[in-house]
């Protein structure tokens, strides 16, 4: 694989390639984007750019050469990723980094270092890092990977050339699902849905998108009227109380209501995220008109925005179920 193999993500990948061109590689970026977007699939791909034995002017890997072979089974000895050892990164990490750097590449032109999760290490690591990027060894690219800026320090960001990553289209996801991952179309057009753009996000979920009963959760949920308040508490009571595992069912469960809502619209079960349940869904449909599906729709996003913001679940919960009714 090279630059020129990746779904999406072209604006990124020109301006790496353009600092390749004009010779003004940065000493230091930072790749800021969702967990799973690809950021360390591109941070390679540059790694092995900047090293590729192809020819010195190429601003893509030639994927055939030692160099770009050693890079891609991850055995280049100037190529390293950094990644946390636990929830952090470590401080043994950082300073191993930089004994490496005391010394010239052994074999490429441009040693690289990745450090997958710069978000999450202590303050003083992030002084330790910073003595690095204020003097950075010649032929040396290090590469910070964020979620988010907001956990890096200023004096940090300011030494680096940011990059953003931006959440790539459900289409390409999916894409990539079917012909990379052999997925048949209706799961890859499911988690791609599911993914909020990130391919890493739609395998994660793979599994538990599997486990979870969407037949039952169409019929037993977005079909039911009014319920007693006993058949609510059981409802909650049925969902996981991880936060993590709820949001998931919640995002899958405006999938379904969005399926819904399209049938109530259309009258037809054609182009559906769910359409292995287009007959539940028609059936569904027939029992609710579309101003109270679009009502539970206001309702279920409002709900998933409160939880994803740490709102208490089960309160939350009960909320949108006796507005559901
Ligand atoms: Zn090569």
């Amino acid at each position: 694989m090279s630059f020129k193999d990746i779904l999406g993500h072209e604006r990124p990948i020109r301006l790496l390639q353009r600092g390749i061109a004009g010779g003004k590689v940065a000493h230091s970026y930072l790749f800021l984007g969702a967990e799973g977007i690809g950021k360390s699939l591109v941070a390679l791909q540059f790694a092995k750019a900047l090293n590729c034995l192809e020819g010195a002017d190429t601003v893509d890997a030639c994927d055939r050469c030692i160099s770009c072979k050693k890079i891609n089974r991850l055995v280049h000895p100037d190529v390293s990723i950094i990644e946390p050892q636990g929830q952090t990164l470590k401080v043994d990490q950082v300073r191993e980094m930089q004994k490496a750097l005391a010394y010239r590449p052994y074999e490429g032109r441009c040693r690289v270092f990745i450090l997958t999760a710069a978000d999450r290490m202590a303050p003083h690591m992030s002084n330790t890092l910073l003595k690095t990027l204020e003097e950075p060894p010649p032929q040396t690219v290090i590469i910070l990977q964020a979620n988010h800026p907001r956990w890096i320090l200023p004096t940090i960001l300011s030494r680096c050339q940011p990059i953003r990553f931006n959440p790539l289209p459900s289409h390409l996801v999916s894409h990539w699902l079917i012909k990379a991952k052999g997925l048949g179309e209706r799961e890859a057009h499911l988690l791609a849905t599911l993914s909020e753009g990130s391919p890493g996000k739609a395998l994660e979920i793979k599994e538990e998108i599997a486990g979870i009963p969407r037949k039952e959760l169409l019929e037993g949920w977005m079909g039911s009227g009014s319920l007693s308040m006993e058949e609510k508490e059981d409802w909650i009571d049925s969902l996981p109380s991880q936060r993590e595992n709820l949001n998931l069912i919640l995002e899958l469960a405006k999938t379904l209501l969005r399926d819904l809502i399209v049938v109530k619209t259309s009258g037809e079960a054609s182009g559906l995220i769910h359409a292995d349940l287009a007959e539940e869904m028609e059936k569904v449909a027939g029992q609710w008109d579309l101003s109270s599906l679009l009502k539970r729709m206001e309702n279920l996003h409002q709900t998933a925005r409160a939880i994803k913001g740490n709102a208490n679940t089960r309160l939350s919960l009960e909320a949108m179920m006796l507005s559901w009714a």
